[in-house]
């Protein structure tokens, strides 16, 4: 997959510093959501993650693409596709050469050479495959780039990081399987004892590489959460207050995360017939970040139709759009466990651009927020939302409802969070003439039992993974204490340089 010598002569040419004065001399400049934390680059957002002021890193502009750069980009691969889409967010921190090499890694961990194929499910309806990572997720898409980009960046400055979470299954698993055998990183996963599925618990405990510590702790995961808080600010421990380690975290605040995800609406837009045709997406949202991306995708020049925010009955989104009303409740668990949240951090982000980006009035908003978990959209923040989303909630009786009609219609098995999105998108009213693409999340095999109960028929893990049940599992099983945990991270992390 190598490209020509021409090949990358044209791409120089199409990118958007030929057009847009973005100078290549220059770099792209990050600022924070809330104003007060100092602008970065590339590199500094993606080793920071969250911004000191709280707030969260987004480019100073929005790079653009015009209608002609984008036509150009149909028939790519997926990896020049992302090549070209990502080339303005990296500017000043990697070369061309260096995107491509880290891209072309990571997407050749995917099993299907398109990386994120689309599927047709009837005249309109279409489902674009996230899922074909290693983890069958999609955050492989974004976490398999990240991985790479901790390694390529922090061998640059002679670094180490330290990456701590606590998952009750999804992330963590994307996120050890992206890390692990890079060097410069140690991630330190903590899973509550015994209450994760199979499944999940082996896709994190069967990853055997140096880097990698899986740590069952007693207790739930709120108390695993709680350790991980605490470690970050903990004076002996994170580098930030003076201790050892670079700790970091890799949820989707990460602003390279969200970048990575810009790449597949292209891919699918284009596909569809993009820049000539407009396309309508749904997203099963929790934390804001993959549909943030479709926003991005659409201020970067690519025509988007709608985008459908598709939430479970934890809908703190869909409230916010319909009615003004962000305000948090209490997580309901539901057969989609990844869409159970009530607070979205990365709203953030839109919420900042479509108020004007006043940075002071932001944190202002946020301030009130974090005090009392309720606040109203201004209304220009509601105007501006509503000129691209749309959104709906969809209840287990919809999910499974979905599930049955692509089942029986089309031989297509949907898992939880994607039924979801995809009874959203039937449910929309998008007009017959514009096609709607729902991203399915998951693969249906993360969530056999959901699915069994809908369609009657258990789904198998792909043959790639098949063997999970047969490989060696290896953790670490901790009393839920943090003074255990800290010191286990101290006998086996590499202290900050
Ligand atoms: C993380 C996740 C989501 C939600 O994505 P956000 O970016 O948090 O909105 C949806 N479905 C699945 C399967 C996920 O793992």
């Amino acid at each position: 997959m190598a490209p020509s010598a021409s090949d990358s002569a044209a791409i120089t040419a199409c990118l958007p510093s030929a057009h847009h004065g973005f100078n290549a001399r220059l770099t792209m400049k990050y600022i924070s959501t809330r104003g007060s934390a100092p602008a970065l680059d590339f590199e500094g957002v993606t080793l920071a993650g969250l911004a000191s002021d709280g707030g969260l890193y987004v480019p100073e502009a929005w790079p653009q693409f015009s209608e002609h750069e984008i036509a150009a980009m149909s028939g790519l691969s997926y990896v020049e596709l992302a090549v070209r889409v990502m080339t303005p967010f990296v500017e000043g921190s990697l070369t061309v050469e260096e995107l491509r090499d880290l891209c072309t890694r990571a997407y050749g961990r995917f099993s299907h050479a398109a990386v994120t194929p689309l599927v047709q499910l009837d005249q309109q309806q279409w489902i674009l495959e996230l899922f074909h990572g290693p983890t069958l997720a999609f955050k492989d898409v974004a976490l398999q780039l990240l991985g790479r980009l901790f390694e390529h960046f922090l061998k640059q400055s002679d670094d180490h990081l330290t990456i701590v979470g606590a998952t009750s299954g999804d992330t963590g698993s994307a996120a050890i399987d992206a890390v692990a055998g890079r060097e410069r990183v140690d991630i330190f996963m903590l899973h509550p004892k015994g209450r994760v599925s199979d499944v999940q618990r082996r896709q994190m405990t069967t990853v055997r590489a140096p880097n990698v510590h899986n740590l069952a702790i007693e207790g739930s995961f709120d108390d695993a959460q709680a350790m991980v808080k605490r470690m970050f600010n903990d004076d002996a421990m994170a580098a930030s207050r003076g201790g050892k380690y670079r700790i970091s975290a890799v949820n989707s605040i990460n602003w390279a995360r969200l970048m990575a995800q810009v790449v597949y609406y292209f891919a699918a837009a284009l596909q569809m017939g993009a820049p000539r045709r407009k396309v309508a997406f749904s997203v099963p949202t929790g934390n804001f970040g993959d549909v943030f991306a479709g926003y991005v995708a659409a201020q970067m020049g690519l025509p988007i139709e709608k985008l459908i925010v598709a939430t479970n009955v934890n809908d703190i989104l869909h409230r916010a759009l319909a009615t003004g009303d962000y305000s948090a409740g209490t997580v309901t668990p539901t057969a989609a466990p990844s869409m159970d949240i009530q607070v979205s951090s990365n709203f953030e982000r839109l919420l900042f651009d479509l108020g004007g980006r006043d940075g002071a009035a932001m944190a202002e908003q946020m301030r009130g927020f974090e005090a009392s978990k309720a606040m109203q959209l201004t209304n220009a923040q509601r105007e501006g939302a509503a000129r691209l989303f749309a959104s709906a909630r969809v209840d287990q009786a919809g999910m499974a409802s979905a599930m049955t009609w692509a089942s029986e219609q089309c031989g297509y098995v949907l898992d939880p969070h994607t039924a979801i999105g995809f009874q959203a998108a039937r449910e929309a009213g998008i007009a017959a003439s514009t096609p709607v693409v729902t991203l399915a999340t998951a693969h249906p095999a993360k969530f056999p039992d959901a699915v069994e109960r809908a369609t009657g028929m258990r789904p198998s893990l792909p043959t790639r993974v098949g063997d999970l049940f047969e490989r060696t599992e290896a953790f670490e099983e901790l009393p839920g204490e943090y003074e255990a945990v800290a010191d286990y991270v101290s006998k086996h992390a590499t202290p900050s340089s």
